[in-house]
């Protein structure tokens, strides 16, 4: 079997013939496999979906519980067969509940990894290489310019600025689904253990992740009561990126502008966001953990998608490993 003839990039998303099923379709589909909760990757309005169980309810608490006319949960390390086409789910280490997809027929093996990193991380299980012909990857920070520096250290450099400036509010921004998570429980770790304020779009998900298992420690609305501004004083807030640029963000003691996000190493980026402290901090690989994978788990081909795919393919034909890019569209950064 070709390697196209078991998977191939289609307007919809990832198809695979024998088995009629879509991985992370862009579209809605009859069938219909997802790799975790993101809003690129996991769309409403398939006729069934099989995901993970913390996909299923995270898609439950974004799109409400019709998000799809039936679904299926898959455990991490279940092999299925649908259609005949073997089918199993291992951890991607992006955000709670993702995983990576590997479809298998014929001795033919291939990965769809959907989004992942290497590092480790509070809030979800650690990213598990598997054995497969063709690794499919994303290529988000897919740039030798992109070099994660340690997490501690930036969590650090909040905490610093925490104590350098206790009049004001750190308002940091975060995604809403496991950035948010990550950033407070790498607080926590840090020893941090003052409440922690957070927006009200980002309740459920912090519920959510409680009651799985991932302690976030005291949390409270950041809702400013106008007689008790002084409250927000040294305190950290945490919000999607999008709530920083509306009235919510000025109600603050001094605000001080802060994103968690992989592209803060570009410092005109944070500069176009009125970023006063960047923080470095992607739920993504960086070019050392993209390169590091591919070489570890030695595929005969790569497959690259969403990102930098150019250098990547290009990284790979230099080290005589086969790679092309899948040029398939509907992919956002949404989760940096
Ligand atoms: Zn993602």
């Amino acid at each position: 079997m070709r390697f196209e003839d078991l998977l191939r990039p289609t307007p919809k998303g990832l198809y695979c013939p024998p088995g009629d099923f879509y991985i992370d379709p862009v579209r809605p589909v009859e069938r219909a496999l997802v790799t975790h909760g993101h809003a690129d990757h996991a769309r409403p309005g398939h006729a069934h979906v099989t995901a993970t169980r913390e996909t299923l309810d995270i898609m439950a608490i974004r799109y409400g519980d019709d998000f799809s006319a039936a679904s299926q949960e898959a455990a991490y390390g279940e092999a299925m067969t649908v259609n005949g086409v073997s089918v199993s789910w291992h951890p991607a280490g992006h955000v709670l509940g993702a995983a990576q997809i590997a479809v298998e027929k014929d001795g033919v093996r291939i990965v769809a990894s959907g989004d992942y990193k290497r590092r480790r991380d509070p809030t979800c299980t650690t990213f598990e290489p598997v054995a497969c012909d063709v690794f499919i990857t994303e290529a988000t920070f897919g740039l030798p310019v992109f070099r994660h520096p340690d997490d501690r250290e930036e969590i650090a450099r909040l905490l610093k600025s925490v104590g350098q400036f206790p009049q004001s509010a750190h308002l940091v921004g975060a995604y809403a689904l496991g950035k948010a998570q990550r950033v407070i429980a790498l607080l926590r770790e840090a020893g941090y253990d003052k409440p922690i304020y957070i927006h009200g779009a980002m309740q459920k998900l912090c519920d959510y992740y409680e009651s799985r298992g991932v302690a976030l420690g005291p949390l409270a609305p950041a809702t400013v009561d106008r007689a008790a501004k002084d409250q927000f004083e040294g305190a950290i807030v945490i919000g999607p990126p999008s709530a920083f640029a509306d009235r919510w963000a000025r109600r603050f003691p001094d605000p001080i502008a802060c994103f968690a996000s992989g592209w803060m190493r570009v410092r005109q980026r944070a500069k176009q966001r009125g970023v006063e402290l960047p923080l470095i901090l992607s739920d993504h690989c960086d070019w050392d953990e993209l390169t590091e994978t591919i070489l570890e788990i030695r595929p005969q081909e790569v497959w690259v998608t969403h990102g930098r795919e150019e250098a990547l393919v290009r990284w790979c034909e230099l080290n005589q490993i086969r790679a092309k890019p899948l040029h398939i569209v509907g992919y956002e950064d949404e989760a940096e």
